[in-house]
């Protein structure tokens, strides 16, 4: 067996100031992790190359177990939709699915990717502003769940209905104020105003929409349940109000998305396991108040409606980590430690806004530094960590960047560099590509060169 030799690194000097965290504070980097869901990392970016996303199977089935366990045994009628946007790979789609989950779907493209892989239309709700006519055109033929955005095309749909000869059960988006977030007024219709109220009464005299739902989504890592015992208990006056003036009869209330997940946001003082609020708090302020709204109607028998979650991030952010490799050291001039990485903002775009934890492969000893993390591109805003109390790092040492499963591998930008795999491990420990790197062929497949352009000399 050969013996590997001891790497020489350079001695630092670290000055102690006072109020920063130093070696003698809070933080320590003696943890570090070496596998993923049981699986050796090192072979792994052997075999598949660095930088490299790593997606667990087993967390996103448990996920949604959990979220449907927390609120299935508090509500009566629950179904949860998967928010297609936060993460659209089709092996995390499909796991979701079979899990039982609908699709949660914004485009045109979504709607058409959830269809091919083979969810019903009927368990398709589609959301979101830009629905195209020859996609609503599509939607009605096939039967799924349209969420109304505006008047626009509140009309546009009515006129396909009638073209179609249908009935179309619709859902309207609501927004309103709860007092808890800032309200996301661009989407839907606006309660206070009266808007919303005038669309349903539009509705009520339409001979080829029927309202069915109502639907909001308050916003994103929204950090208090109470904002959702607010919005219910505002969807359901507005559903009784709406069912007693226009004589329809609601059977959903579509609460979205927007639980947080365990991440930090930057600027956030304190860590998440202490703000981020439990599946289990949500629930419990989510069906409180829905169970409270709607015992009336219950008694009345009216029945409870249907409620839909469409929990994007929360379900799907701790699944999936980012394991780059150190390239290069450097001394910045003003004397701050800085390591250049092979994952850039390119591929982690939620780095703009979250402090991801950080956690190296190997045990690393040396005295933690504050550290700036540079991406890979020659772009000056390519940082991935403005500041990490990290110890000496080698080239080839890699780093794991946690909780990235939720908007990274659909916001991400080809930029510069080719993307590279995700692999996916699965409940038995066996792995899988679930999307290929790229190279200069996919990258140059939708371009065409013009016949006089074909050559880099000019004929
Ligand atoms: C983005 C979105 C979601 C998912 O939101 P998260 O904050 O990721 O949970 C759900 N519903 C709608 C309508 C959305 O736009």
């Amino acid at each position: 067996m050969t013996q590997t030799k001891q790497v020489w690194s350079k001695p630092t000097l670290t000055p102690h100031q006072m109020g920063s965290m130093n070696k003698f504070g809070s933080v320590s980097h003696s943890h570090h992790q070496d596998s993923f869901e049981g699986v050796a990392i090192a072979p792994l970016l052997e075999k598949y190359g660095s930088p490299l996303f790593i997606l667990s199977e087993k967390r996103l089935r448990n996920n949604v177990r959990k979220l449907l366990r927390a609120f299935e045994t508090r509500y009566t009628s629950v179904t949860y939709s998967w928010s297609y946007k936060t993460n659209y790979l089709g092996a995390v789609c499909t796991t979701f699915h079979q899990e039982g989950a609908w699709a949660e779907v914004v485009s045109a493209f979504e709607y058409e990717k959830a269809r091919s892989l083979g969810v019903p239309a009927k368990h398709i709700l589609f959301n979101g502003p830009h629905k195209q006519r020859f996609i609503l055109e599509r939607v009605v033929a096939e039967g799924a769940r349209i969420h109304l955005d505006n008047l626009d095309e509140l009309y546009v749909l009515e006129d396909i209905a009638k073209e179609a000869g249908k009935q179309v059960d619709v859902t309207m988006r609501l927004n309103f104020d709860t007092g808890y977030t800032e309200p996301w007024s661009r989407f839907g219709f606006n309660i206070e105003s009266g808007q919303a109220m005038d669309a349903a009464r539009i509705l009520g005299e339409s001979k080829h929409l029927n309202l069915a739902g109502l639907h909001s989504h308050l916003g994103t890592f929204v950090l208090d349940p109470r904002a959702y015992s607010a919005q219910i208990h505002i969807m359901c006056a507005f559903m009784n109000d709406v069912e007693s003036q226009t004589g329809c009869h609601i059977e959903s209330i579509d609460i979205g998305g927007g639980f947080a997940s365990m991440n930090s946001l930057q600027g956030s003082y304190l860590p998440p396991e202490q703000v981020v609020p439990s599946i289990d708090q949500y629930a419990e302020a989510i069906c409180t108040a829905l169970n409270d709204a709607t015992r009336e109607r219950d008694m009345q028998g009216k029945g409870r409606p249907r409620l839909i979650l469409e929990s994007g991030r929360a379900m799907v952010d701790d699944a999936e980590i980012l394991v780059t490799s150190v390239i290069a050291n450097k001394r910045m001039p003003d004397g701050r430690r800085s390591v250049v990485i092979d994952a850039g903002v390119n591929l982690l775009f939620t780095g703009f806004w979250y402090n991801h934890p950080i956690t190296p492969t190997r045990p690393l000893d040396g005295v933690a530094e504050d550290t700036v993390l540079y991406g890979p591109l020659c772009m000056n805003i390519d940082i991935m960590r403005q500041s990490a109390m990290l110890p000496p790092m080698n080239v080839g040492d890699s780093l794991i960047f946690g909780h990235v499963g939720a908007y990274n591998n659909t916001q991400w930008m080809q930029f510069i560099e080719y993307r590279p795999n995700i692999i996916m491990v699965h409940e038995d420990s066996s792995v899988s590509v679930v999307r290929h790197a790229e190279d200069l062929q996919v990258m140059t497949a939708q371009e065409v060169i013009p016949e006089h352009l074909s050559s880099v000399t000019k004929r």
